[in-house]
């Protein structure tokens, strides 16, 4: 079938942009083996099935309609496809997916290490995997006892006495955390009082976000020239004001703060709480415990630090670790042991604290869990920490091979990312987006662009621990050879016509995200099948 509807779109057919080097169109849209992909409504025919279903028998006479009169009355409209249709449509689409089991993907805050398939094993094993959330607690002892565990090596290794395990992401913990804080403040009498939470300007957009949908009001804390927190802006800005301050440690500027010490006493000092944001706790695992740095919580993202996977949504898990002094505002469900029993504890008679009530369905993501102790215990003590020291070497030598060419923001060595800036591309014409797509050309998912804010057309490279020295090598000198083609001054076109290879060219990102187009329509209905146009409309 030739398909009707035109996807043509910043699709990646040849000829345009003066590259020679493009490939012309081809008939189907496909280009060797990557194929052009209609959505599943736009496929297939009216009426076709994968599976047989034998006939309802017709309703008896004077059976009343079970659906009391709610039956539908046209086509249910779904997409009539063949069982090795969508074997293959799926399948296609998932190829279209760059993902850290394709290659180098350094996409600086995110972590994007490898997840051990030992992991895989585990969370498959029949009595993990065919688990049910609302299965009798008396059958599923053993998997209390995984989160349990989980737990303790999460207290263990952040240095702190309690842990929050239900949060979903490092967001939802942030939440969590700080619904924490706002129920201690309550308890003092003093949350109408301190509404404020101080926030560096690096911080990752989830922490103002976060203080914000719980009714502060974020103060930004500059940064000194060094990229750490500018300890003196930090002390004028506390005060009987201040609920607490949302730091990241090591920074989103892949440093650590050097000061954090002072500042946590400092924090302390004016009544206030110290939330660390964790998301880069990959670099210190097995070197510094948060609890020893003064920190009160502090979220976890069990997929960055603890292996488990990510990306496109989900599935994450945000445990959060809490001092002694927030533990008893920890979220429903506790697991707790009575005897020789694990119990799921959920009011109040139950726990000794006084909970903020529940953030997640049933116990939070058990697959996450159960991942993330098989990485703990398979690594033991000497492989968390070495993997931290290899994140950081790792990180060191990405900015040590690119210092020549590229601008480094801050002196001095990083910990687990190397954040540049865009002065090595001045008066090239190429800015940091642009220099983005080129590297898809170069079959590397970008770096992260723009983030932090702090450094002008920011790039930062989070390569983790997970690469061979050979691929990260290849993946230098794909960068190295940008920078040159950037600098001879004359190719700004070309790095604006990039990305040339991959399925989609540059799309319209504005108007993308100011009029998304959310919903599928059928092809009968002609003015709403161009997206184009109906866009514009
Ligand atoms: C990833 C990240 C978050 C948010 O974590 P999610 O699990 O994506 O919700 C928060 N802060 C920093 C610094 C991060 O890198």
């Amino acid at each position: 079938m030739v398909q009707s509807i035109d996807r043509s779109q910043g699709r990646a057919t040849g000829g345009e942009i003066g590259n020679a080097s493009a490939a012309p169109a081809t008939f189907t849209g496909n280009r060797a083996l990557q194929i052009e992909e209609p959505l599943i409504f736009e496929m297939g025919q009216p009426g076709r099935c994968g599976v047989d279903l034998p006939e309802p028998a017709p309703r008896s006479p004077g059976v009343k309609d079970r659906l009391n009169g709610l039956r539908r009355a046209g086509d249910i409209g779904l997409p009539g496809l063949s069982e090795p249709q969508v074997v293959q449509h799926y399948t296609r689409l998932s190829q279209k997916n760059y993902a850290i089991d394709m290659g180098v993907y350094p996409l600086g805050s995110c972590t994007m290490k490898h997840n051990p398939r030992i992991n895989e094993k585990v969370a498959r094993l029949p009595g993990i995997g065919d688990l049910h959330p609302l299965q009798p607690v008396s059958t599923v002892q053993g998997a209390l006892e995984l989160i349990d565990r989980l737990a303790h090596w999460l207290k263990t290794l952040t240095g702190m006495p309690a842990v929050a395990m239900s949060p979903a992401a490092g967001a939802h913990g942030e939440m969590c955390g700080m619904m924490a804080i706002s129920a201690a403040l309550e308890a003092r009498g003093e949350r109408a009082q301190r509404k404020t939470v101080l926030a560096p300007e690096s911080a990752h957009g989830t922490n103002p976000a976060t203080a914000a949908a719980l009714g502060f009001i974020v103060k930004p804390i500059p940064a000194n020239e060094r990229g750490r927190v500018d300890l003196t802006a930090l002390k004028a800005a506390l005060g009987p004001d201040v609920a607490a301050i949302m730091l990241t440690n090591p920074n989103t500027c892949g440093l650590f703060e050097s000061e954090v010490v002072e500042i946590s006493a400092a924090v302390h000092a004016a009544g206030a709480y110290f939330y660390c944001d964790g998301a880069n706790f990959n670099a210190i695992v097995g070197r510094v415990r948060p609890g020893d740095l003064g920190v009160d919580c502090m979220h976890i993202n069990l997929h960055k630090t603890f292996s488990t996977p990510h990306g496109g949504g989900g599935p994450g898990a945000g445990p959060v670790v809490l001092s002694a002094a927030l533990a008893p505002y920890a979220p429903y469900p506790w697991i707790v042991k009575d005897g020789d029993k694990w119990h799921v504890a959920e009011d109040e008679a139950k726990v000794e604290g006084k909970p903020l009530g529940r953030l997640k369905a049933f116990h939070g993501q058990m697959g996450m869990f159960t991942r993330a102790l098989a990485y703990i215990m398979s690594h033991g003590a000497d492989g968390l920490k070495q993997a931290s020291e290899d994140a950081v070497l790792s990180a060191n030598y990405v900015m040590a091979a690119l210092q020549d060419v590229m601008s480094q923001a801050f002196e001095g060595p990083c910990m687990h990312e190397a954040l540049f800036d865009d002065s090595f591309l001045k008066d090239t014409g190429v800015s940091t987006l642009d220099f983005a797509k080129a590297m898809i050309d170069e079959g590397y998912h970008p770096m992260t662009m723009y983030f932090p804010l702090v450094v002008h057309g920011a790039m930062l490279i989070e390569p983790t621990e997970s690469q061979a020295k050979e691929d990260l090598d290849l993946f230098l000198g794909a960068l190295r050879s940008l920078t040159a083609k950037a600098k001879t001054g004359t190719a700004a076109e070309a790095f604006k016509a990039a990305p040339l290879y991959a399925p989609r060219r540059r799309l319209d990102e504005t108007l993308a995200a100011r009029k998304p187009i959310l919903r599928w329509r059928p092809s009968n209905n002609p003015p709403e099948t161009d997206p184009v146009k109906q866009a514009a409309e």
